[in-house]
């Protein structure tokens, strides 16, 4: 944990040198596209032929690590298992066998300390190692893999998974009380690109509750971890490849994700199952300005330190929420415009939540091509 502290990001700040020390280089400024998807050696969209059941969403993740392990190119992975008590809830492991690695797959939308398993690889011994984790795990192993030389002695291969609204697991209960209509039934949730949250139940039942009619109580940002406020690393850009669902299109029959492979061994790790996917190239228009112009006051005053109350009630009922989402889907960004937009959009939320609250961390923990796409929009920095 000390040392978690000595390498996290509110010391080091996110990406800038961690960025060059990886890539050799900061991501380009003149660069629209790596300004927000970070640095890519290849980026496509991929369904799983065979999607993994109980996966988050296909499984690729679970996949290439199930994949890695089987042909060698690691000997254990650290990540997460569920609690027995909450599947909600995570537990670190290091998993070892390939039941350990097959029950690793699934979200668990929490704060986790997925490093906890890295020093007891280390004392196991293992050589070849793979992580999977979000960016702030990664951030932190990447300094790891700087400070100690017995991390310099293992080949370790990492995975990232794009995160973001992480909840703290004591406030999780609450949040997913607020959120379903049958929090006890629940099992699965996400955030989805058709501006709802899908929620499965045990009967199999999927609740889709339109983002703009969550209770408004949801839309405090103290409900989130400041941690998490303070993120500037959506999509987890010191991994050595990203798997999400954002640019990929959203289809009723098909467990499409999004591919983002920035290194070698990425790329080692995504074709050593190349064969197993369907691959298509990236779509959508690039374009979302007007899109997030037309939220980004709102949000920005929503950011404010205010000492006001949140009611319990929904802006918007259910059924009109469903009718904007539905319009939206059909209008707003897709694919790679909905990244893009998303990716913006959690920029702006981050930048002006620091701003508010801890104005002399910004130096430090923000990137400097936050700033470059702000002016973009003329935000005042
Ligand atoms: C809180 C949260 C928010 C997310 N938000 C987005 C988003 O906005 N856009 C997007 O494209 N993707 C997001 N993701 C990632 C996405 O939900 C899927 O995990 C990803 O698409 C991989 O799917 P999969 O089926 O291949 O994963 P799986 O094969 O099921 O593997 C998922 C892997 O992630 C690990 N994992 C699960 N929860 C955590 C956690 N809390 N911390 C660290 N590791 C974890 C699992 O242990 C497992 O190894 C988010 C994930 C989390 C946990």
């Amino acid at each position: 944990m000390h040392e978690s502290i000595q390498s996290c990001v509110f010391k080091n700040g996110w990406l800038g040198e961690s960025e060059k020390k990886l890539f050799g280089r900061q991501r380009d400024l003149h660069d629209p596209v790596e300004m927000r998807f970070g640095i890519t050696l290849e980026r496509f969209s991929a369904t799983l032929q065979h999607p993994l059941p109980g996966a988050q969403w296909g499984g690729i993740i679970t996949r290439m690590a199930l994949k890695a392990f089987e042909n060698n190119t690691i000997e254990a992975v650290v990540t997460l298992h569920r609690t027995r008590e909450n599947q909600f809830f995570s537990q670190p492991v290091l998993a070892e066998t390939a039941q350990e690695i097959y029950d690793s797959r699934g979200n668990k939308p929490v704060l986790s300390p997925v490093l906890r398993s890295l020093e007891t690889a280390y004392r196991k011994g293992i050589k070849k190692l793979l992580v999977i984790g979000a960016a702030c795990h990664l951030h932190v192993l990447r300094d790891f893999q700087e400070r100690f030389t017995y991390l310099q002695d293992m080949e370790i291969f990492t995975i990232g998974i794009p995160c973001v609204d992480n909840i703290d697991r004591q406030r999780w209960p609450w949040v997913l009380k607020r959120m379903s209509r049958s929090p006890l039934s629940a099992m699965h949730m996400e955030f989805m690109q058709d501006f709802r949250i899908h929620i499965r139940h045990t009967n199999g039942m999927v609740e889709k509750v339109p983002f703009f009619s969550l209770p408004q109580e949801l839309s405090d940002p103290s409900i989130f971890p400041v941690a998490c406020m303070s993120c500037f690393d959506y999509l987890n850009s010191l991994a050595d490849v990203t798997v999400g669902y954002l640019a990929a299109e959203l289809r009723p029959d098909e467990k499409r994700q999004w591919v983002l492979v920035r290194t070698q061994k990425g790329k080692t790790l995504i074709d050593a199952i190349r064969n197993e996917l369907t691959c298509y190239p990236e779509e959508g228009k690039w374009d979302c300005k007007k899109f997030v112009m037309n939220t980004a006051e709102a949000t920005i005053a929503s950011m404010k330190v205010q000492s006001r109350t949140y009611s319990p009630d929904r802006k918007i009922p259910l059924w009109l929420g469903h009718i904007l989402s539905g319009v939206l889907s059909l209008a707003g960004p897709k694919g790679i415009g909905f990244a893009h937009y998303s990716t913006d959009f959690h920029l702006i939320r981050h930048y002006y939540y620091v701003r508010e609250r801890f104005p002399e961390q910004l130096e430090r923990l923000v990137p400097r091509h936050v700033r470059s796409i702000l002016e973009e929009y003329d935000l005042p920095l």
